[in-house]
């Protein structure tokens, strides 16, 4: 089992309070990704998991018994740190059984543990070389593994895949999806990626300010996101606000604002994706000015403003065939299955 509960957790250092009390449960076998931007207290939360942090107030369960004063060894929690926290003086085999020859474990149950772990992480021929002898992505492989061998309720992830270049990261994401599943065992993973949130979460549980604005499915909270904040964090590029016109504006304006299609009175702002905009002439749409196209080979960003307004648009366009440039005008088509609406205070309300 390795049930995580966390019940109005808080964390405070001297006066600060950088967790303002936090509800989350995480299920055994779940993987779950605390995400959000940097400073927000997803590593403080992780950390008080580990029992590297005491807590300043709530309750945090583990499999339901109150672990909030524990000792992290047993807690049945482990975690996984950035690869260059390897003792470079052992080898990948020292390295792994390191802890368990700690815990006095014996030889013969040491190696057979770590054979089992390098066979998992596919390292088994690596066991004899030291980490400077290792890329990245193996170092990686071995930083992870030193936490397999412990048998952990729950592994901590603590950002584990920063310090990769681009495309190591995109291999070892999967990975680890994969290592979830054959493991079966808990995982909780903290990122400032929403890439990596989005593709590896069971769910994900968006962090801001020390306290969190949503948990869900990422899908689901991609499509529903609780508030404006959820929405501008997931989606890249960023979802389009427009705010409700008032008499100031222009007549194009408020012909944008008509053709969102918005007739909930209580809606002080619209959300649209940039995949759901369409381009079209400029008869057919709102006419807006393209002011930069961004060719990426399998998609095309355009970046407009209204005709007659100060409104800028992201377009996410697959078809990249479409020739545009600079100054060209267009008609924007809205998706309005899509469109969210908000209150004054950001809040997603449920009718157009
Ligand atoms: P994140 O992981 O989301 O980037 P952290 O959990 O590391 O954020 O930090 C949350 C907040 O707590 C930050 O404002 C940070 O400055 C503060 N903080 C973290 N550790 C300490 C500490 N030891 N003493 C004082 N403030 C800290």
């Amino acid at each position: 089992m390795g049930q995580v509960q966390l019940t109005a957790i808080r964390k405070s250092y001297a006066n600060n309070d950088v967790i303002k009390g936090i509800d989350i449960a995480v299920e055994d076998g779940e993987f779950m990704v605390f995400v959000g931007p940097s400073g927000c207290g997803k590593s403080t939360t992780l950390r008080m998991i580990a029992g590297l942090e005491s807590i300043s107030g709530g309750d945090l369960l583990i499999d339901g018994l109150r672990a909030n004063d524990t000792n992290p060894a047993d807690r049945g929690a482990a975690m996984v740190f950035q690869s260059y926290a390897l003792y470079p003086h052992m080898t990948v085999r020292e390295n792994m059984g390191f802890s368990l020859k700690m815990a006095g474990v014996k030889r013969t149950q040491r190696d057979e543990q770590v054979n089992h772990a390098a066979s998992i992480l596919k390292i088994t021929e690596l066991l004899d070389r030291y980490p400077k002898e290792l890329s990245g992505g193996q170092r990686q492989r071995v930083a992870i593994g030193r936490a397999i061998v412990r048998k952990p309720k729950v592994f901590l992830f603590d950002e584990p895949l920063s310090n990769l270049d681009a495309a190591l990261r995109v291999d070892m994401r999967i990975e680890l999806s994969r290592l979830h599943k054959e493991l079966g065992t808990t995982m909780i993973y903290v990122t400032h990626d929403q890439v990596e949130a989005m593709t590896m979460g069971d769910r994900i549980a968006i962090f801001n300010g020390g306290l969190i604005e949503q948990i869900g499915r990422p899908m689901d909270i991609y499509r529903r996101p609780a508030n404006k904040f959820v929405a501008h964090f997931l989606g890249s590029p960023t979802i389009n606000f427009v705010n409700r016109p008032d008499q100031s504006k222009t007549q194009q304006v408020h012909f944008l604002w008509q053709q969102l299609n918005c007739t909930n009175p209580a809606a002080a702002s619209v959300g649209v994706r940039p995949e759901h905009i369409r381009l079209a002439s400029a008869q057919e749409g709102v006419p807006a000015e393209v002011l930069l196209v961004e060719y990426l080979g399998d998609a095309m960003i355009v970046h407009v403003k209204l005709q007659g307004g100060e409104e800028l648009f992201k377009i996410k366009q697959s078809d990249s065939q479409v020739q545009l440039a600079a100054g060209d005008v267009v008609g924007l088509q809205f998706n309005h299955d899509y469109v969210l609406a908000f209150d004054a205070k950001g809040t997603l309300i449920s009718r157009l």
